[in-house]
C-alpha cells in the first residue's frame, strides 16, 4: 500500500469528547469517525485492524469445530415473544415496525433466531452436537454509549450457539470454547483473564467472562493471590461467605440531606404524596455532598432515569418533581459530574426508613456494589449489599483477593434449556422420544477488542499494535524519494520484496516532511519502520526502528529483510 494513494486522516488535536485513550487514539489515528452517539464509521485503516481481529476469531472458531452462518439483523417480534424476552429485555432492545405495523427488533443477540433455525433443521440427536457462529453487526440501544467502540450502539460481535442432547455434551463444548477463547486472545497479543461470571439475566448455569486487563475497564475483577481463582466482582461477592463481608463503608446518613431520614421526610421535602405517587425512589450521589434524589412514577426502569440524567433533557418520564428535586438539592441536575460512576440505591415503599439502606455514593474512592445500573435493579437492602475488597479471603479458600479493572471482551454461557424449552426445540433420542435440546452461547466483542488492545498498548506518541492486529506490519519511509533515484530504487525493491514475502507493508511516499511521516506512523502504531535516506544508503545502510525502540539502529541493506522478518 502506498500512502499517497491511501486515506491517511490523522489529527493533531485530541478530540475533546473522547474520554479514554483508545477512543482518542482511534480518532486521532484516523481509524474511525463518529456518525452519531454510539455509531461509528470504520475508515480503511481501522477496518483493516477490525478484519484482522475478525479473521483470528474466525480461524480459531473453525478450528474448534464451529460452523459459520449469517443471520439477519432484523428479527421478528414473534420469536422474542415466544422466549419471553420481548417483555423482559427493556429499552436496550431497539424495536422497529415495518410498513404493515408489524413489530421487529434490531438484534442485540441471536438466541431466538438461532433456536428457530435449529428447531426446524435438526430432528435427531444424531445431528448433535452442533455449534453455529456468525461475525456480525449487533445493535443495542445502550443507555450510555461511550468510550467510542468500547460501548457503542452498533458493534461487531462474534456470537456462537451450541446445541446438545444432554448436559455432558454441552460441558464438553463449553470447555472447547473456553480453550478457543484463550487461543484467540493469546494470538491477538492481549493480557487477559478468564473469570467466573454470574449468569445474570440470560439465565443458565455456568458462565465465564474474558477480560482484558486495563485501568480504564468498566468492570472490577477479583483474583486470588495464591490460586487460579478469578471472578468478576459480582460473582466474588455472591460467593463470599456471609460472615466475612465487611460492613458497607458509607451509609445513607453519611450523605443524606440533613433532616431527611425517611421516605416520608423526603416526600415532604419534595412536596409530593408518597402514598400515591412514589413508586420507586432512587438516591444517588456522585461526590460527598451532592445527593441526588429522583422520584419516579409508574414503572420506569432505572436505565431510563440514567438516560434522563445524562441527556439532561426535559422529562419523558414525567418526573414532574424535577423542580422540587432541584429545590431539595439546591443545585441543578446539570452539575452532576460523571454520573456513570455513581451507584444508586433503590428504595421502595416497603422500606420504612431510608436510613435502612446504603447509598452508593462515591466517597473516598469507595464504591458500593450490589446494585447494577445495567439491569432493572432489584431492591437493595443493607443485608443484600456486599462488597468485596482487596485483602478479603478468596472464595476458593486459597489466599486473599486482589482487585483489578477489566474490559469484558468475551463471554461464554451454559444456557441449558432456557430457550429451547420456551421455544420447543427438541430432537428425537435413541428411543424415538422427543427431548429438549441443551444450549450454550459464546460471544466476543470483535470491535471492542480493537479498543481494548489500544488501552493496553500505547505511549505518548500513539498506538502500539500487537503484530497480529496491526493494520500494516511494516512501513518503509523514503527520504527525498522524488529527487533521489537511489532512494526511489531501493524503496521500490524493498517494498516488492516484503510484499512478495506476504508482509503487510506500507510505503510512505507522500510528499511530506520526514517528521510528519514519522509522527503519523507512530500515531497509527505500525510495529516496524525502515527509513531509506541518501546518506546512509551511500554507506549501504538503512535505518530501522521498532515501535517500542527508543532510538533507530543502522542495518546493512542486505541484512534488513532478515532483520525485520
Ligand atoms: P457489557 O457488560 O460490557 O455491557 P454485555 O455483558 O452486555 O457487555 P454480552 O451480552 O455478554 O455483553 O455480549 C458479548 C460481548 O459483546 C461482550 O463480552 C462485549 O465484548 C461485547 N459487547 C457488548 N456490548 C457492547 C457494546 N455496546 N459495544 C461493543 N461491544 C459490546
Ligand atoms: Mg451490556
Ligand atoms: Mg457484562
Ligand atoms: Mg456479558
Amino acid at each position: 500500500m502506498r500512502t499517497s494513494e491511501y486515506l491517511i486522516t490523522t489529527l493533531k488535536e485530541t478530540p475533546s469528547d473522547a474520554e479514554v485513550i483508545s477512543h482518542q487514539l482511534m480518532l486521532r489515528a484516523g481509524l474511525i469517525r463518529k456518525l452519531a452517539s454510539g455509531l461509528y464509521t470504520w475508515l480503511p485503516l481501522g477496518l483493516k485492524v477490525l478484519r484482522k481481529v475478525e479473521n483470528v476469531v474466525r480461524e480459531e472458531m473453525v478450528a474448534a469445530g464451529a460452523l459459520e452462518v449469517s443471520m439477519p439483523v432484523v428479527q421478528p417480534a414473534e420469536l422474542w415473544q415466544e422466549s419471553g424476552r420481548w417483555e423482559q429485555y427493556g429499552p436496550e432492545l431497539l424495536r422497529i415496525q415495518d410498513r404493515h405495523e408489524r413489530d421487529f427488533c434490531l438484534g442485540p443477540t441471536h438466541e431466538e433466531v438461532v433456536t428457530e433455525l435449529v428447531r426446524n433443521e435438526i430432528k435427531s440427536y444424531k445431528q448433535l452436537p452442533l455449534n453455529l457462529f456468525q461475525i456480525q453487526t449487533k445493535v443495542r440501544d445502550e443507555i450510555r454509549p461511550r468510550f467510542g467502540l468500547m460501548r457503542s450502539r452498533e458493534f461487531l460481535m462474534k456470537d456462537a450457539y451450541s446445541f446438545h442432547r444432554d448436559h455432558a455434551s454441552l460441558e464438553a463444548t463449553y470447555q472447547v470454547m473456553h480453550g478457543a477463547y484463550s487461543a484467540i486472545f493469546t494470538r491477538l497479543g492481549l493480557d487477559f483473564r478468564p473469570v467466573i461470571a454470574d449468569t445474570g439475566s440470560i439465565g443458565g448455569s455456568a458462565s465465564h467472562e474474558f477480560h482484558v486487563l486495563a485501568n480504564s475497564g468498566e468492570d472490577d475483577i477479583a483474583f486470588s493471590d495464591s490460586s487460579d481463582y478469578a471472578a468478576n466482582v459480582e460473582m466474588a461477592e455472591a460467593l463470599a461467605p456471609a460472615g466475612e463481608r465487611p460492613a458497607p463503608a458509607a451509609t445513607m446518613s453519611d450523605v443524606a440531606t440533613p433532616g431527611v431520614k425517611t421516605i416520608d421526610d423526603l416526600a415532604a421535602l419534595l412536596d409530593i404524596d408518597p402514598a400515591t405517587t412514589v413508586k420507586t425512589l432512587v438516591v444517588a450521589g456522585d461526590e460527598p455532598g451532592t445527593l441526588v434524589a429522583l422520584v419516579l412514577r409508574g414503572d420506569h426502569s432505572l436505565n431510563e432515569i440514567k438516560a434522563e440524567k445524562l441527556a439532561g433533557v426535559a422529562s419523558p418520564l414525567q418526573m414532574a418533581e424535577e423542580a422540587a428535586v432541584r429545590k431539595a438539592l439546591g443545585a441543578g441536575f446539570g452539575s452532576l459530574g460523571p454520573v456513570g460512576l455513581s451507584i444508586p440505591v433503590i428504595v421502595d415503599r416497603s422500606a420504612a426508613h431510608l436510613a435502612d439502606f446504603v447509598c452508593g455514593a462515591n466517597r473516598d474512592d469507595v464504591h458500593l456494589r450490589g446494585v447494577n445500573w445495567e439491569r432493572d435493579c432489584p431492591l437493595a437492602r443493607v443485608e443484600d449489599l456486599r462488597e468485596v475488597v482487596e485483602g478479603d479471603p478468596s472464595p476458593d479458600g486459597q489466599g486473599t483477593l486482589q482487585i483489578k479493572r477489566g474490559i469484558e471482551v468475551g463471554h461464554i454461557f451454559q444456557l441449558g434449556t432456557k430457550y429451547s424449552e420456551a421455544m420447543h426445540a427438541t430432537v428425537l433420542d435413541e428411543n424415538g422420544k422427543q427431548v429438549t435440546m441443551t444450549m450454550g452461547c459464546y460471544g466476543i466483542g470483535v470491535s471492542r477488542i480493537v479498543a481494548s488492545a489500544i488501552e493496553q498498548n500505547h505511549d505518548d506518541k500513539g498506538i502500539i499494535w500487537p503484530t497480529a492486529m496491526a493494520p500494516y506490519e511494516l512501513v518503509i519511509v523514503p527520504l527525498n524519494m522524488q529527487k533521489s533515484e537511489a532512494v526511489a530504487e531501493c524503496t521500490e525493491a524493498l517494498y516488492r520484496q516484503f510484499r512478495e514475502a506476504g508482509v503487510d507493508v506500507m510505503m510512505d511516499d507522500r510528499n511530506e516532511r520526514p517528521g510528519v511521516k514519522f509522527a503519523d506512523m507512530e500515531l497509527i502504531g505500525i510495529p516496524h519502520r525502515i527509513v531509506i535516506g541518501d546518506r546512509a544508503l551511500a554507506e549501504g545502510q538503512l535505518e530501522y526502528k521498532g515501535r517500542r525502540d527508543a532510538e533507530p539502529t543502522l542495518i546493512d541493506r542486505d541484512a534488513i529483510f532478515a532483520a525485520v522478518m
